[in-house]
Protein backbone atom coordinates (compact mmCIF):
# COMPACT_ATOMS: atom_id res chain seq x y z
CA UNK A 1 0.00 0.00 0.00
CA UNK A 2 1.24 3.23 -0.52
CA UNK A 3 -0.34 6.66 0.75
CA UNK A 4 0.41 9.67 -1.11
CA UNK A 5 0.08 12.70 0.69
CA UNK A 6 -0.28 16.13 -0.19
CA UNK A 7 2.19 18.31 -1.67
CA UNK A 8 1.34 20.93 1.16
CA UNK A 9 0.62 18.27 3.24
CA UNK A 10 2.53 19.57 6.81
CA UNK A 11 5.57 17.80 8.76
CA UNK A 12 2.74 16.93 11.50
CA UNK A 13 0.46 15.38 9.29
CA UNK A 14 3.01 12.94 7.76
CA UNK A 15 4.00 11.90 11.29
CA UNK A 16 0.66 11.69 12.03
CA UNK A 17 -0.01 8.97 8.94
CA UNK A 18 3.52 7.33 10.51
CA UNK A 19 1.66 6.92 14.01
CA UNK A 20 -1.70 5.71 12.34
CA UNK A 21 0.27 2.86 10.41
CA UNK A 22 2.51 1.87 13.44
CA UNK A 23 -0.90 1.01 15.53
CA UNK A 24 -1.57 -1.00 13.14
CA UNK A 25 1.08 -2.91 13.66
CA UNK A 26 2.18 -2.38 9.60
CA UNK A 27 5.88 -0.85 9.14
CA UNK A 28 5.88 2.67 7.25
CA UNK A 29 8.59 3.47 4.56
CA UNK A 30 8.44 7.46 4.02
CA UNK A 31 9.90 8.33 0.74
CA UNK A 32 10.58 12.20 0.48
CA UNK A 33 9.73 13.06 -2.76
CA UNK A 34 10.38 16.50 -4.94
CA UNK A 35 6.64 17.73 -4.62
CA UNK A 36 5.30 15.02 -2.65
CA UNK A 37 6.00 12.71 0.17
CA UNK A 38 4.39 8.82 -0.45
CA UNK A 39 4.50 6.44 2.45
CA UNK A 40 4.75 2.70 1.56
CA UNK A 41 3.14 0.28 3.81
CA UNK A 42 4.65 -3.10 4.31
CA UNK A 43 3.55 -6.04 6.29
CA UNK A 44 0.23 -8.05 6.56
CA UNK A 45 -2.18 -5.56 5.18
CA UNK A 46 -5.10 -7.67 4.15
CA UNK A 47 -6.82 -6.49 7.03
CA UNK A 48 -6.61 -2.68 6.95
CA UNK A 49 -9.04 -0.78 6.05
CA UNK A 50 -7.73 1.65 3.99
CA UNK A 51 -10.64 4.42 4.80
CA UNK A 52 -8.67 4.85 8.69
CA UNK A 53 -5.85 6.03 6.47
CA UNK A 54 -8.05 7.98 3.63
CA UNK A 55 -9.84 10.22 6.06
CA UNK A 56 -6.78 11.92 7.61
CA UNK A 57 -5.78 15.59 7.03
CA UNK A 58 -3.16 15.93 4.21
CA UNK A 59 -3.90 12.63 2.49
CA UNK A 60 -4.58 12.57 -1.92
CA UNK A 61 -4.85 9.26 -1.93
CA UNK A 62 -4.12 5.05 -1.73
CA UNK A 63 -2.88 2.95 -3.97
CA UNK A 64 -2.77 -0.96 -3.57
CA UNK A 65 0.66 -1.98 -4.77
CA UNK A 66 -0.31 -5.58 -7.03
CA UNK A 67 3.30 -6.84 -6.72
CA UNK A 68 4.27 -9.08 -4.76
CA UNK A 69 7.50 -7.28 -3.95
CA UNK A 70 6.78 -3.44 -2.62
CA UNK A 71 9.37 -1.70 -1.68
CA UNK A 72 11.51 -2.83 -5.04
CA UNK A 73 8.57 -2.36 -7.01
CA UNK A 74 8.26 0.91 -9.23
CA UNK A 75 4.82 1.20 -8.25
CA UNK A 76 5.64 2.08 -5.11
CA UNK A 77 8.82 4.03 -6.03
CA UNK A 78 8.71 5.71 -9.59
CA UNK A 79 11.77 7.64 -9.93
CA UNK A 80 15.30 5.25 -10.57
CA UNK A 81 17.28 5.07 -7.48
CA UNK A 82 21.12 5.95 -7.22
CA UNK A 83 22.92 4.37 -4.43
CA UNK A 84 25.47 6.91 -3.08
CA UNK A 85 29.07 5.93 -1.78
CA UNK A 86 30.87 8.45 0.70
CA UNK A 87 34.18 7.13 -0.72
CA UNK A 88 36.90 9.22 0.46
CA UNK A 89 38.95 10.89 -2.58
CA UNK A 90 42.32 8.79 -3.25
CA UNK A 91 45.47 10.44 -1.33
CA UNK A 92 46.86 11.54 -5.19
CA UNK A 93 43.35 11.57 -7.01
CA UNK A 94 44.26 10.44 -10.17
CA UNK A 95 43.43 11.94 -13.85
CA UNK A 96 39.63 11.98 -14.63
CA UNK A 97 38.82 10.91 -10.80
CA UNK A 98 35.42 12.77 -9.71
CA UNK A 99 34.80 14.48 -6.29
CA UNK A 100 34.25 12.17 -3.12
CA UNK A 101 31.37 10.99 -3.56
CA UNK A 102 30.21 7.75 -6.35
CA UNK A 103 26.79 7.46 -7.61
CA UNK A 104 25.44 4.09 -9.35
CA UNK A 105 22.11 4.38 -11.00
CA UNK A 106 21.34 5.82 -14.45
CA UNK A 107 23.28 8.06 -16.34
CA UNK A 108 26.56 7.00 -14.92
CA UNK A 109 27.80 3.45 -15.74
CA UNK A 110 30.35 2.20 -12.78
CA UNK A 111 32.65 -0.23 -13.55
CA UNK A 112 33.55 -2.47 -10.46
CA UNK A 113 36.97 -4.63 -10.94
CA UNK A 114 39.09 -6.85 -9.23
CA UNK A 115 40.20 -10.18 -8.31
CA UNK A 116 37.89 -13.11 -7.96
CA UNK A 117 39.46 -13.75 -4.20
CA UNK A 118 41.75 -11.82 -1.94
CA UNK A 119 45.26 -14.14 -2.35
CA UNK A 120 47.97 -11.76 -0.92
CA UNK A 121 48.50 -8.35 -0.09
CA UNK A 122 50.89 -7.66 -3.27
CA UNK A 123 48.46 -8.28 -5.74
CA UNK A 124 45.43 -6.33 -3.85
CA UNK A 125 47.19 -3.30 -3.66
CA UNK A 126 48.86 -3.88 -6.95
CA UNK A 127 45.29 -4.01 -8.42
CA UNK A 128 44.37 -1.50 -6.44
CA UNK A 129 46.65 1.03 -7.58
CA UNK A 130 46.37 0.14 -11.07
CA UNK A 131 42.24 0.50 -11.17
CA UNK A 132 42.96 3.89 -9.29
CA UNK A 133 45.31 5.01 -12.25
CA UNK A 134 42.38 3.86 -14.65
CA UNK A 135 39.94 5.82 -13.23
CA UNK A 136 38.22 2.87 -11.19
CA UNK A 137 36.94 3.53 -8.09
CA UNK A 138 35.41 0.56 -6.93
CA UNK A 139 38.01 -2.49 -6.29
CA UNK A 140 36.16 -6.16 -6.21
CA UNK A 141 37.89 -9.32 -3.93
CA UNK A 142 36.17 -11.65 -1.89
CA UNK A 143 37.71 -12.83 1.62
CA UNK A 144 35.00 -15.75 1.98
CA UNK A 145 34.50 -17.82 -1.10
CA UNK A 146 31.43 -19.71 -1.80
CA UNK A 147 33.61 -22.81 -3.45
CA UNK A 148 31.49 -25.97 -5.24
CA UNK A 149 34.32 -28.03 -3.92
CA UNK A 150 35.31 -28.29 -0.25
CA UNK A 151 38.75 -29.01 -1.48
CA UNK A 152 39.27 -25.67 -3.41
CA UNK A 153 40.90 -22.52 -1.96
CA UNK A 154 38.59 -21.22 0.70
CA UNK A 155 39.61 -17.53 0.46
CA UNK A 156 41.68 -15.92 3.09
CA UNK A 157 39.05 -15.02 5.52
CA UNK A 158 39.65 -12.55 8.38
CA UNK A 159 42.67 -12.16 7.08
CA UNK A 160 41.73 -10.97 3.64
CA UNK A 161 39.37 -8.22 4.67
CA UNK A 162 42.19 -6.87 6.98
CA UNK A 163 44.56 -6.59 3.83
CA UNK A 164 41.51 -5.27 1.98
CA UNK A 165 41.08 -2.87 4.77
CA UNK A 166 44.54 -1.64 4.72
CA UNK A 167 44.70 -1.35 0.66
CA UNK A 168 41.47 1.08 0.83
CA UNK A 169 43.18 3.12 3.37
CA UNK A 170 46.16 3.49 1.15
CA UNK A 171 44.60 3.75 -2.23
CA UNK A 172 41.52 5.34 -1.18
CA UNK A 173 40.04 2.65 -3.92
CA UNK A 174 36.65 1.39 -2.37
CA UNK A 175 35.72 -2.34 -1.81
CA UNK A 176 33.40 -4.36 -2.48
CA UNK A 177 33.40 -8.53 -0.96
CA UNK A 178 31.13 -11.06 -0.49
CA UNK A 179 29.30 -11.53 3.24
CA UNK A 180 28.56 -15.49 2.95
CA UNK A 181 26.65 -16.04 6.46
CA UNK A 182 25.75 -13.81 9.28
CA UNK A 183 28.58 -15.16 11.91
CA UNK A 184 31.30 -12.87 9.79
CA UNK A 185 28.26 -9.93 9.44
CA UNK A 186 29.92 -7.46 11.65
CA UNK A 187 33.97 -7.92 10.39
CA UNK A 188 32.19 -7.78 6.26
CA UNK A 189 30.16 -5.07 7.15
CA UNK A 190 33.18 -2.47 9.22
CA UNK A 191 35.50 -4.05 5.62
CA UNK A 192 32.98 -3.45 2.88
CA UNK A 193 31.93 -0.33 1.23
CA UNK A 194 29.48 -2.72 -0.91
CA UNK A 195 28.14 -6.26 0.44
CA UNK A 196 28.11 -8.76 -2.24
CA UNK A 197 25.70 -11.11 -1.47
CA UNK A 198 26.56 -14.36 -3.89
CA UNK A 199 24.07 -16.20 -5.98
CA UNK A 200 24.02 -19.00 -3.89
CA UNK A 201 22.63 -17.17 -1.06
CA UNK A 202 20.23 -15.17 -2.69
CA UNK A 203 17.44 -16.93 -0.65
CA UNK A 204 19.39 -17.18 2.18
CA UNK A 205 16.98 -15.08 4.15
CA UNK A 206 18.41 -15.04 7.81
CA UNK A 207 21.67 -13.40 5.78
CA UNK A 208 19.24 -11.01 3.57
CA UNK A 209 17.59 -9.98 7.32
CA UNK A 210 20.97 -9.59 8.71
CA UNK A 211 21.76 -7.23 5.55
CA UNK A 212 18.30 -5.26 5.79
CA UNK A 213 20.27 -3.95 9.16
CA UNK A 214 23.45 -3.15 7.35
CA UNK A 215 25.17 0.45 7.10
CA UNK A 216 26.36 -0.21 3.90
CA UNK A 217 24.56 -0.55 0.48
CA UNK A 218 24.07 -4.38 -0.83
CA UNK A 219 24.96 -5.81 -4.09
CA UNK A 220 22.60 -8.54 -4.57
CA UNK A 221 23.64 -11.24 -7.14
CA UNK A 222 20.41 -12.65 -8.97
CA UNK A 223 20.45 -16.71 -7.68
CA UNK A 224 21.62 -18.86 -10.91
CA UNK A 225 18.07 -20.29 -11.05
CA UNK A 226 15.81 -17.73 -9.75
CA UNK A 227 13.16 -15.98 -11.46
CA UNK A 228 13.18 -12.11 -11.61
CA UNK A 229 9.91 -12.30 -9.02
CA UNK A 230 12.52 -14.45 -6.85
CA UNK A 231 14.99 -11.79 -7.48
CA UNK A 232 13.12 -8.82 -6.52
CA UNK A 233 11.60 -10.94 -3.48
CA UNK A 234 15.44 -10.88 -2.09
CA UNK A 235 15.50 -7.70 -2.87
CA UNK A 236 12.45 -6.75 -0.56
CA UNK A 237 13.64 -8.54 2.30
CA UNK A 238 16.97 -6.36 2.17
CA UNK A 239 14.45 -3.30 1.84
CA UNK A 240 11.75 -4.44 4.57
CA UNK A 241 14.48 -3.97 7.29
CA UNK A 242 15.38 -0.76 6.64
CA UNK A 243 18.26 -0.83 3.93
CA UNK A 244 16.87 0.65 0.68
CA UNK A 245 20.51 0.94 -0.83
CA UNK A 246 20.09 -2.32 -3.22
CA UNK A 247 22.00 -2.93 -6.59
CA UNK A 248 20.94 -5.75 -8.25
CA UNK A 249 23.62 -8.10 -10.06
CA UNK A 250 23.29 -10.08 -13.25
CA UNK A 251 25.85 -12.90 -13.03
CA UNK A 252 24.09 -15.90 -15.39
CA UNK A 253 21.97 -18.47 -15.14
CA UNK A 254 21.39 -22.34 -15.51
CA UNK A 255 20.15 -23.34 -18.38
CA UNK A 256 20.97 -26.85 -21.37
CA UNK A 257 23.80 -24.41 -22.87
CA UNK A 258 26.78 -25.87 -21.70
CA UNK A 259 29.40 -23.52 -24.49
CA UNK A 260 29.85 -20.65 -21.47
CA UNK A 261 29.90 -21.85 -17.82
CA UNK A 262 26.37 -19.69 -17.28
CA UNK A 263 24.39 -18.02 -19.46
CA UNK A 264 24.64 -14.02 -19.05
CA UNK A 265 20.50 -13.04 -19.18
CA UNK A 266 20.99 -9.65 -20.83
CA UNK A 267 17.14 -10.10 -21.53
CA UNK A 268 16.33 -9.62 -17.62
CA UNK A 269 18.02 -6.11 -17.75
CA UNK A 270 15.28 -4.35 -19.65
CA UNK A 271 11.97 -5.90 -17.64
CA UNK A 272 13.91 -5.42 -14.26
CA UNK A 273 14.67 -1.91 -14.67
CA UNK A 274 10.94 -1.57 -15.49
CA UNK A 275 9.48 -3.37 -12.41
CA UNK A 276 12.14 -2.12 -10.21
CA UNK A 277 14.05 1.18 -10.00
CA UNK A 278 17.07 -0.25 -8.12
CA UNK A 279 19.97 -0.04 -10.35
CA UNK A 280 21.33 -3.35 -12.14
CA UNK A 281 24.85 -4.23 -12.85
CA UNK A 282 26.30 -7.02 -15.05
CA UNK A 283 28.83 -9.69 -14.13
CA UNK A 284 29.98 -10.94 -17.30
CA UNK A 285 32.89 -12.99 -15.87
CA UNK A 286 30.62 -15.55 -13.78
CA UNK A 287 28.18 -15.13 -16.55
CA UNK A 288 30.51 -16.66 -19.45
CA UNK A 289 33.32 -18.31 -17.22
CA UNK A 290 35.84 -16.95 -20.02
CA UNK A 291 37.98 -14.38 -20.74
CA UNK A 292 37.60 -14.04 -24.16
CA UNK A 293 33.94 -13.85 -23.71
CA UNK A 294 34.13 -10.93 -21.37
CA UNK A 295 34.32 -7.94 -23.66
CA UNK A 296 31.81 -8.33 -25.87
CA UNK A 297 29.08 -8.92 -23.09
CA UNK A 298 30.64 -6.40 -21.30
CA UNK A 299 30.05 -3.82 -23.92
CA UNK A 300 26.44 -5.49 -24.88
CA UNK A 301 25.71 -5.38 -21.03
CA UNK A 302 26.19 -1.50 -21.38
CA UNK A 303 23.58 -0.92 -24.83
CA UNK A 304 21.57 -3.07 -22.76
CA UNK A 305 21.03 -0.81 -20.43
CA UNK A 306 22.61 -2.12 -17.31
CA UNK A 307 24.39 0.69 -14.74
CA UNK A 308 27.44 -0.85 -14.55
CA UNK A 309 29.75 -3.89 -14.37
CA UNK A 310 31.40 -5.77 -12.52
CA UNK A 311 34.34 -7.47 -13.73
CA UNK A 312 37.29 -10.35 -12.77
CA UNK A 313 40.83 -8.96 -13.23
CA UNK A 314 43.85 -10.53 -12.05
CA UNK A 315 47.44 -9.19 -12.13
CA UNK A 316 48.49 -12.93 -13.52
CA UNK A 317 45.43 -14.71 -14.55
CA UNK A 318 47.13 -17.99 -15.52
CA UNK A 319 48.13 -18.18 -11.79
CA UNK A 320 45.23 -17.45 -9.64
CA UNK A 321 43.57 -19.25 -7.09
CA UNK A 322 40.26 -18.79 -8.63
CA UNK A 323 38.32 -18.07 -11.39
CA UNK A 324 41.66 -17.84 -13.55
CA UNK A 325 40.04 -18.57 -16.55
CA UNK A 326 37.69 -16.04 -16.27
CA UNK A 327 39.46 -13.10 -15.31
CA UNK A 328 41.42 -10.76 -17.70
CA UNK A 329 44.84 -9.12 -17.36
CA UNK A 330 45.63 -5.57 -16.61
CA UNK A 331 46.23 -5.15 -20.37
CA UNK A 332 43.11 -7.05 -21.46
CA UNK A 333 41.07 -4.72 -18.91
CA UNK A 334 42.34 -1.52 -19.98
CA UNK A 335 41.12 -2.24 -23.49
CA UNK A 336 38.08 -3.12 -22.71
CA UNK A 337 37.99 0.06 -20.52
CA UNK A 338 38.29 2.05 -23.86
CA UNK A 339 35.92 0.56 -25.98
CA UNK A 340 33.30 0.96 -23.19
CA UNK A 341 34.07 4.74 -22.47
CA UNK A 342 33.96 4.82 -26.73
CA UNK A 343 30.54 3.20 -26.78
CA UNK A 344 28.90 5.10 -23.07
CA UNK A 345 29.68 8.79 -25.17
CA UNK A 346 27.12 8.00 -27.89
CA UNK A 347 24.66 6.44 -25.18
CA UNK A 348 25.06 9.48 -23.30
CA UNK A 349 26.17 7.55 -20.07
CA UNK A 350 29.52 8.38 -18.41
CA UNK A 351 31.83 5.64 -16.67
CA UNK A 352 32.79 5.73 -13.09
C1 LIG B 1 32.18 -13.90 -7.16
O1 LIG B 1 31.75 -12.78 -7.46
O2 LIG B 1 33.40 -14.19 -7.09
C2 LIG B 1 31.20 -15.00 -6.98
C3 LIG B 1 31.49 -16.06 -6.25
O3 LIG B 1 30.06 -14.77 -7.64
P1 LIG B 1 28.71 -15.63 -7.78
O4 LIG B 1 28.06 -15.57 -6.44
O5 LIG B 1 27.96 -14.90 -8.85
O6 LIG B 1 29.08 -17.02 -8.21
MN1 LIG C 1 34.78 -15.50 -8.95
Amino acid sequence: MLVVMNSHATPEQIEQVLAAVRRMNLTAHPMPGATRTAIGITGNISAVDPRSLEVLPGVLELIRVTKPYKLASREMHEADTFVRLPLTPAPSPPQGARGEGLVIGPGTFTVIAGPCSVENEDMILRTAEFLREQGVRLMRAGAFKPRSSPYSFQGLGQEGLDILARVREKTGVGVVTELMDTDNADAVEAAADVIQIGTRNMQNFSLLRRVSRASKPVLLKRGMSATLEEWLMAAEYVMAGGNYNVVLCERGVRTFSDHSRNTLDLSVIPPAKQLSHLPVLVDPSHGTGKRDYVPPMALAALAAGADGLLIEVHPDPDHALSDGAQSLNFGGFKKLLESLRRLAEPLGRTLN
